[in-house]
């Protein structure tokens, strides 16, 4: 049976990008881009829809580049250091939005008491109701880790949304401090689960200023049959001893993530800056091993010129780009910096329809200004914010 759509039924479908520069990451020139529904139609020199009216983004003077990817977010808040009234609250869309991000991962952290997988995955379903593609990682920072179903093959195996395990915290005072074994085996079933699912099943795990930074992960990888990409560590730009200590890994192979959530006053005590530590990785040809995530939502100290601490502030995911533009700023080349915001996190974290800005993915998409401002975003075809003004807010903004 032949299907009849009038040309204004097919054009809501449609939207076409004209005349812009494109980062797919790499480079593609200047091009038109054709948004079919959810999916990215075509890329060509001149894409043209005769006879059907079609809402056209003027990209003239504009980047395009993939929705970006932060796969380290407390979207139900995080913290709570500093006792109750130090837990910081839940994201909000708009914030999502502003920062470029079009797929997130929450991620619970140090506190997995009050804070539950169950609440984690309830705000992960309202923020994709809201319009952005999200995931989880079961677990927090404790091992044995606090699961859905009882056990971390389960929930990985049978709930869709959880693609790995984490945080879980190694080298810090705040972890609980697992032995050797503990996480063998932890790592073995997120493997395993991963290959039965056909998910990436890692373990991104917290790092702290502890002195034996990587070395349990080192071991592992050294005694036991487990690649080094089922790890994915991430603060490593924590301290220049650990910083180090991760390029040696990166460059056996592993992935490493940086932070981009700080406070200048802690680049003073020896924090690599996340564009830094990005631009060191890309000179030494890791550009493939690396990624930034924002931290969003985790509780940050603040403190003033005297070292006092003056308040708490709340880690913003709209450092996340921030830091791939001050990279470029300081001589990165923009289609590797956005590698770690973009395809990088999407083949480690097994994304298949993520990441690129080609035929037959989601029309997840930044367009940047001249100055590298985020002026629209897309997010599954979807424009949610454009000429730097938010067009849809979360239900409770
Ligand atoms: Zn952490």
């Amino acid at each position: 049976m032949p299907l009849n759509f009038t040309s204004k039924e097919v054009s809501i479908l449609l939207k076409l990008i004209k005349g812009i520069e494109v980062y797919s990451p790499k480079y593609l020139g200047i091009k038109d881009v054709l948004i079919v529904g959810d999916k990215i139609g075509k890329i060509d020199d001149e894409v043209d829809i005769l006879g059907v009216e079609v809402e056209i983004i003027d990209g003239k003077g504009k980047r395009l580049l993939p929705g970006f990817i932060d796969s380290h977010v407390h979207i139900t808040g995080g913290g709570g250091e500093g006792g109750f009234k130090t837990r910081t609250p839940e994201i909000v869309l708009s914030d999502v939005i502003k920062g470029g991000i079009t797929t997130i991962v929450g991620t619970l952290g140090t506190d997995g008491i009050t804070r539950s997988l169950e609440n984690l995955y309830a705000k992960a379903k309202s923020l994709e109701e809201e319009g952005i593609t999200t995931f989880i990682y079961t677990g927090s920072y404790r091992v044995p880790p606090v699961t859905f179903t009882g056990s971390i093959m389960k929930d990985l195996i049978l709930i869709d949304k959880v693609v790995g395990v984490g945080e879980i915290a190694l080298s810090d005072h705040r972890s609980s401090q697992p032995t050797i074994e503990e996480i063998k085996r932890l790592v073995a079933d997120a493997r395993v689960s991963g290959i039965l699912s056909g998910k990436a099943g890692v373990v991104n795990i917290h790092m702290g200023d502890g002195e034996e930074g990587l070395d349990m992960l080192m071991e592992i990888v050294d005694t036991t049959e487990i690649p080094i990409t089922q790890f994915y560590p991430t603060h490593v730009n924590r301290n220049p001893y650990l910083f180090r200590q991760g390029i040696e890994f990166a460059k056996m192979g592993g992935f490493i993530d940086f932070t981009t959530s700080s406070d200048p006053v802690f680049y003073e005590e020896g924090e690599v800056k996340a564009s830094k530590a990005l631009k060191k990785c890309i000179e030494d040809d890791l550009e493939d091993n690396v990624t930034l995530t924002s931290d969003g939502q985790g509780s940050l100290p603040k403190f003033n010129e005297k070292r006092e601490l003056v308040g708490l502030q709340v880690g913003r995911v709209t450092t996340l780009f921030k830091e791939v533009r001050d990279a470029v700023f300081d001589g990165v080349p923009l289609e590797k910096a956005i590698k770690a915001i973009t395809v990088n996190p999407a083949k480690i974290l097994k994304l298949s329809s993520k990441g690129y800005i080609k035929e037959g993915y989601d029309a997840d998409m930044v367009l940047i200004d001249e100055e590298y401002n985020i002026d629209t975003v897309i997010a599954k075809g979807r424009i949610m914010m454009k000429d730097k003004k938010i067009l849809t807010y979360g239900t409770f903004e």
